[in-house]
């Protein structure tokens, strides 16, 4: 089937693969969006809203009672809401009751707490049930839900729980030795920890046994008036500059969460939902809780980390319907090879969707060889809470493609405009900026404490998405690269200057420049050009022990696979750190306009 050429996504020219037409599901369900452009003609945000409940007597909207207590008190309590498989392939099932309970019940813990409104509950954790409960008993309790990445090291942990104030953290006894520990007393604000403990040791000081908190507490919560403007949650993204940036957002964005599902996932009731996303990033709450629980559905969750063979008896054993990933676990699937996967009976496989990284042409067409469905790609960000952009059940793929605005969402190309601001530019196939109209329930409603870098992102009535991109004649848009050096490592975005930070602390490193280098697999890798202080040698010893303080201090995922030793770094006049010419040199690409190069 793949006589096309290969893609040319690293220019962004749509790709010359053919359109991936798709046939009609034999006797199977029609999608929820059936006709594209009347989808679009005929949507609003306002109807999207009466598709959710709110809360019983006009009490406002939250996410929690959307996703889990309207279809408890719905007749469905006993529906299983969350099945988890644990590492070692044990399963347990938390019915929609079970989660309605459990949730009351960590509601009632962080109320006699004292924590309240508008104060941020932080994980640190992996895809552990306690990790569901506390997100949603958080939300329940209108506290703000703030998820942290597992695999950071201390330095990352340290620096957005500084930004979140978060007074309550929940996390493991492991985690909490291996990185909370030594860091607890940077966090002035963190007054409760909560421990979900997984080996028999003793409970360190000044701790909570989690498990014994929710025990003690009632199950019994009445979620209070709950306002669609009222802050819901914190999702930390990274820039190109400066200290991680914390992303709010809403009850209202629910709305999104759920009407996206519907139209870009295509949930449909009765599916069994698998997001393989790890809980410490976006796509973990929106696509990993929120979605599926809001559509009533039967959510998969695994705690293990990727493994083709055990990913692929998941979704035979518990005929996952709808199975949205990641390009990189869809590289390292097909590495493992299609004859793996036509061992397995994936035959409950309905839709197959992908985010967070270029998909490349030959990984949607690899879907059909393994899975008899294409990969679906679509696009969004931590800024928007939800999908924007996306190919649909309905519509034929263009493979390499992102696909079209979502009903309700309004994209556009942008470049800068002679004012100072921004134009659309409406001929098709000319790069350009990504922007959407502001609008969508979904957005964020600012970074914390850092009102000008939210500013930033605005200009001429649109929401700049810092993703370079190209629109087709049809409307198909195609992503091109970022505009900024932020990184892509197997789906994390990573700030290149929090690396070079960790990097600084070293004794040696005299000056530091990272880097996103392209790799088949993670789409990039970490890779860090240091230049070193009088009296050290560039030589093997010192590489090591760089690497390994950063893997200290950042966590393994986002300390560089690579360092390199130069003599000197491209800096501007002012003195800033030119990647992009760090980058080009080590591509070989041509290199561009230097006149702002500080001469060396
Ligand atoms: P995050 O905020 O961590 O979710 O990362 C968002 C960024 O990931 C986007 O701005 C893009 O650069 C990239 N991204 C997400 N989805 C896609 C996609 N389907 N194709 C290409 N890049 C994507």
């Amino acid at each position: 089937m793949n006589e096309q050429t290969a893609s040319t996504r690293a220019t962004g020219h749509p790709t010359r693969w053919a359109p991936l037409v798709k046939r009609a599901p034999a006797g199977g369900m029609a999608p929820n969006l059936r006709d594209y452009d009347q989808a679009c003609a005929e949507f609003s945000w306002d109807q999207a809203r009466g598709w959710l409940d709110g809360l019983p007597g006009g009490r406002g909207l939250n996410i929690a009672h959307e996703a889990i207590d309207r279809h408890a008190a719905g007749g469905n309590g006993h529906r299983v809401a969350l099945r988890w498989m644990s590492r070692n392939g044990a399963g347990r099932d938390f019915t929609y009751d079970d989660l309605r309970k459990l949730t009351n019940r960590f509601a009632n813990v962080l109320c006699r707490l004292g924590i309240g409104q508008g104060d941020v509950v932080a994980t640190l954790a992996g895809r552990i049930p306690c990790l569901y409960i506390a997100a949603l008993g958080a939300l329940k309790n209108r506290s703000v839900y703030a998820p942290l990445y597992s695999a950071f090291g201390p330095d990352p942990i340290v620096s957005r729980m500084t930004i979140a104030r978060a007074r309550v953290l929940v996390t493991t006894d492991v985690l909490y030795h291996r990185k909370v520990a030594s860091i607890r007393e940077q966090m002035p604000a963190l007054e409760h920890v909560l421990l979900v403990r997984e080996t028999a040791a003793p409970l360190p000081p000044a701790t909570w046994d989690c498990n014994a908190l929710l025990d003690a507490a009632s199950d019994e919560f009445t979620i209070p008036p709950t306002d669609p403007q009222d802050l819901a949650l914190l999702h930390f993204t990274s820039g190109t500059t400066g200290q991680p940036k914390g992303a709010m957002h809403v009850h209202e964005a629910v709305v999104a969460h759920y009407a996206t599902a519907r139209f870009a996932l295509d949930c449909q009731p009765g599916d069994r939902f698998w997001c393989t996303a790890d809980p410490g990033w976006v796509t973990g709450t929106s696509y990993g809780i929120i979605a599926p629980l809001t559509h009533g559905l039967t959510m998969i969750v695994d705690e293990a980390d990727f493994e083709a063979e055990r990913w692929y008896r998941i979704i035979r054993d518990e005929r996952v319907t709808i199975w949205y990933t990641a390009p990189t676990a869809i590289r390292m699937l097909m590495k493992a090879g299609t004859p793996l996967a036509r061992q397995h009976d994936l035959r409950s496989l309905r839709f197959l969707g992908s985010v967070g990284e270029p998909l490349d042409p030959e990984g949607v067409v690899w879907g059909v060889d393994a899975f008899d469905h294409p990969f679906h790609d679509n696009w969004w960000q931590t800024e928007t809470g939800g999908i924007m952009i996306a190919n649909f059940a309905s519509m034929d793929i263009r493979p390499g493609s992102m696909g079209r605005p979502l009903p309700g969402v309004v994209a556009a190309i942008v470049r800068p405009a002679a004012d100072g601001g921004v134009e659309a530019i409406d001929e098709p196939g000319v790069q350009g900026e990504l922007a959407l109209r502001p609008g969508w329930p979904s957005m964020f409603r600012g970074y914390l404490g850092d009102e000008e870098r939210y500013r930033n992102c605005f200009a001429g009535g649109y929401y700049l998405t810092g993703d370079l991109a190209r629109r087709d004649p049809d409307g198909y848009y195609w992503f091109v690269g970022r505009a900024d050096d932020v990184i892509k490592s197997s789906g994390h975005l990573i700030g290149p200057f929090e690396v070079e930070s960790a990097l600084l602390e070293h004794e040696a490193v005299a000056g530091a420049g990272v880097i996103g280098k392209p790799d088949p697999v993670a789409g990039e890798i970490v890779k860090a050009f240091v230049t070193l202080k009088p009296g050290f040698a560039p030589d093997e010893a010192v590489r090591r022990s760089i690497q390994a303080h950063a893997r200290t201090r950042l966590g393994a995922v986002v300390a560089p696979k690579e360092v390199a030793f130069v003599a000197s770094l491209p800096l501007t006049r002012s003195g800033k750190i030119m990647r992009r010419l760090l980058k080009a040199r080590e591509l070989g690409w041509p290199e561009g306009d230097t006149s702002t190069l500080e001469p060396s």
